[in-house]
């Protein structure tokens, strides 16, 4: 196939167009790098079938030759308001990047007649009040409190893949992407995976918000692509949760990365949540992928985070 990866300088979308070309595809990487960066990609620099196009994904697009498939990944994602990547600082770019983004790559994959996938998030169920979250669940999202701009263009943007669907034939899919790490993650985001693992190489305390009692679950990237590449090869069109069901609470997490990098500088805990409407719990109920794409993750959480803290090591200079 050929395939357009919007975002694809990022974290995930760099990934992504790894997997894909090791499975023969060729690919076109689309980018404005407003979250992303090119070295990201660097190592595609002389692979015939890449090829790169810089271009932000809000205005209309454009993409020479043929396409099989369009994979629409381009978007802020971190919620951290003292980053100046966090979407709380690119509100209208992120609402854009949801918005009109999705029309225009829905636009190429229906003149192209192509595989539509939206990377969506587990944000769409907002600070949820079922648990864990089916792909059935509507959500408990504030429409227009500071993480709506993420939240509510992940909604739109869904709506508008099934209108696509349904009204132009469109063969779209959506996939709900629950928390990921892994290399090539922001050093800088401020998450808490990147946090914790920085202020542990640091010998610094780890910083948690709150009691550390609020849950994520957290998935090895290479698990996530693998559903990702089973979920675009596939014929669905529903929603389909990829991420790992295996809940923690952020003092453990904390805990668990404290050790590995080996200082046990120990936790601190402050008062302020990261963002207001931080979720309490998120956990993916994969039952879905389980059955439709024979996907699960494979990569327990301490393999995942011995690959990451290496990652980070690297980019903070330690080896
Ligand atoms: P990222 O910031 O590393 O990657 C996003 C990429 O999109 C960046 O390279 C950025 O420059 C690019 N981009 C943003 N707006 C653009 C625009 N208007 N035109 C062209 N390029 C643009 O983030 P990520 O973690 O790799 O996330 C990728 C996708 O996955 C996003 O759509 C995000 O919502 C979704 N997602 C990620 C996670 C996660 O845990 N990482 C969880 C849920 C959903
Ligand atoms: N968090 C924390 N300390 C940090 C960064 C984040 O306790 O230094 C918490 C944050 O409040 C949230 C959880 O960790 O409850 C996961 O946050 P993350 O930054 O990964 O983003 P989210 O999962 O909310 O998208």
């Amino acid at each position: 196939m050929r395939i357009l990866v919007t975002g694809a300088a990022g974290f995930l979308g760099s990934h992504l167009c790894d997997r894909l070309l090791a499975e023969g595809h060729e690919v076109v990487g689309m980018d404005n790098f407003v979250t992303g960066k090119p070295e990201n990609l660097a190592h595609l620099g002389t692979n015939e079938r890449f090829l790169f196009i810089k271009h932000d994904v809000s205005n209309y697009i454009s993409v020479p030759g043929k396409l099989d498939a369009v994979m629409h990944f381009a978007s802020p994602a971190s919620p951290n308001p003292n980053s100046p990547i966090g979407y709380p600082n690119l509100p209208i770019q992120t609402m854009k990047a949801g918005a009109l983004g999705t029309h225009n790559t829905l636009g190429v994959a229906l003149a192209n007649n192509a595989r539509f996938m939206l990377a969506s998030t587990s944000e769409i169920y907002g600070d949820p009040l079922e648990h864990p979250q089916k792909e059935s669940y509507w959500g408990h999202v504030d429409p227009i409190g500071e993480r709506s701009v993420y939240d509510e263009a992940k909604r739109f943007a869904e709506a508008l893949t099934m209108a696509y669907h349904r009204f132009h034939k469109v063969n779209t899919c959506i996939v709900r992407i629950f928390n990921t790490y892994g290399p090539r993650m922001h050093v800088d985001d401020g998450r808490a995976v990147a946090n914790f693992i920085q202020q542990a190489l640091r010998g610094e305390q780890l910083t948690i918000y709150g009691d550390g009692q609020q849950t994520r679950s957290f998935c090895y990237v290479d698990d996530l692509i693998d559903g990702i590449y089973r979920l675009l090869v596939s014929d669905i069109h529903e929603p389909v949760n990829i991420g790992n069901p295996d809940e923690i609470t952020i003092e453990q997490f904390a805990k668990e990365i404290d050790a590995l990098v080996g200082k046990e500088a120990g936790l601190v805990y402050e008062k302020k949540q990261f963002l207001p409407g931080d979720p309490l719990r998120r956990q993916p109920d994969i039952t879905r992928a389980r059955e439709w794409l024979q996907w699960g993750p494979t990569i327990s959480l301490r393999d995942g985070l011995s690959k990451t803290i290496q990652y980070f090591r690297q980019e903070l200079g330690q080896v």
